[in-house]
């Protein structure tokens, strides 16, 4: 009997809210292929362990190939798009998140099937439509952070975590959600650990 271990536990599939990243002090660049949809862009899919740590950089025998992953373009574009500045297409925040956090995965997802595990991951999670389905819109008011878990809760089953940035004012706001999701990268489950990190009790949601 052959068989592989993992040599992680879980992954964190962390998505962004794109307004939070850029309305706060650093800043954004749009991306090369223009301004993204108001919608939370995927981050990464980052294996863990249970004990709050993680991997990081595995392999540097197995670098980012954007040839294989070509099919997957208008995807990632679409649904993984950079802010960071300068702009770019978005190859370079791909490959920081294949090298520091997928090569952590890959006896179980090769390149192709990390980026595309992780693109089916967030068709299958609409948070925005969750939220806005409980009342929460994208439009610079307040939530509490309560609020904001249930709606999220009550629409996937899970209990997310969230993670706070500031804003150029100083105002605590929601920048990333974390979900947890089993090794093979398919199916969420229960985070095992959550991150660290404070968020005020009310946040707010600005909009894009
Ligand atoms: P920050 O210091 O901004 O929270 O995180 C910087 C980077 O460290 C993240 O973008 C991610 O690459 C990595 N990172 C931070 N926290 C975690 C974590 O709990 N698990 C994993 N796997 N990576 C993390
Ligand atoms: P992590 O925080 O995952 O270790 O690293 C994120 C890296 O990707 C940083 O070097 C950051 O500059 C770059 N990056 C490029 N585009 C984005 C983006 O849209 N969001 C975030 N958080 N980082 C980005
Ligand atoms: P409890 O788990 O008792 O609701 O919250 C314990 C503490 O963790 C509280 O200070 C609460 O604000 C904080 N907390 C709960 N959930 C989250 C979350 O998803 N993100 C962050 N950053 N803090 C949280």
């Amino acid at each position: 009997l052959l068989c592989v271990s993992e040599d992680f536990d879980f992954f964190y599939f962390v998505q962004q809210w794109p307004g939070s990243y850029c309305d706060s002090k650093q800043s954004c660049c749009y991306p090369t292929t223009g301004k993204p949809v108001a919608d939370f862009g995927i981050h990464g899919l980052w294996p863990n362990y249970k004990d709050g740590s993680y991997p990081s950089n595995c392999d540097p025998n197995n670098p980012f190939d954007q040839s294989q992953i070509s099919d997957l373009s208008s995807g990632l574009q679409k649904n993984w798009p950079t802010l960071a500045c300068p702009s770019g297409s978005g190859l370079k925040f791909w490959e920081h998140e294949w090298e520091k956090h997928g090569t952590c995965s890959e006896s179980v997802l090769d390149q192709h099937a990390y980026f595309q595990t992780t693109l089916n991951l967030k068709r299958k999670l609409n948070l925005l439509q969750v939220l806005k389905d409980a009342g929460i819109q994208p439009n610079g008011q307040v939530y509490s952070i309560e609020n904001i878990k249930e709606a999220i809760q009550n629409g996937i089953g899970y209990t997310p975590w969230i993670e706070c940035n500031v804003d150029s004012s100083g105002n605590s706001q929601l920048y990333q959600i974390y979900v947890c999701v089993d090794t093979s990268g398919s199916n969420l489950i229960e985070c095992p650990v959550f991150p660290n990190g404070k968020c005020a009790s009310q946040i707010e949601f600005p909009s894009f």
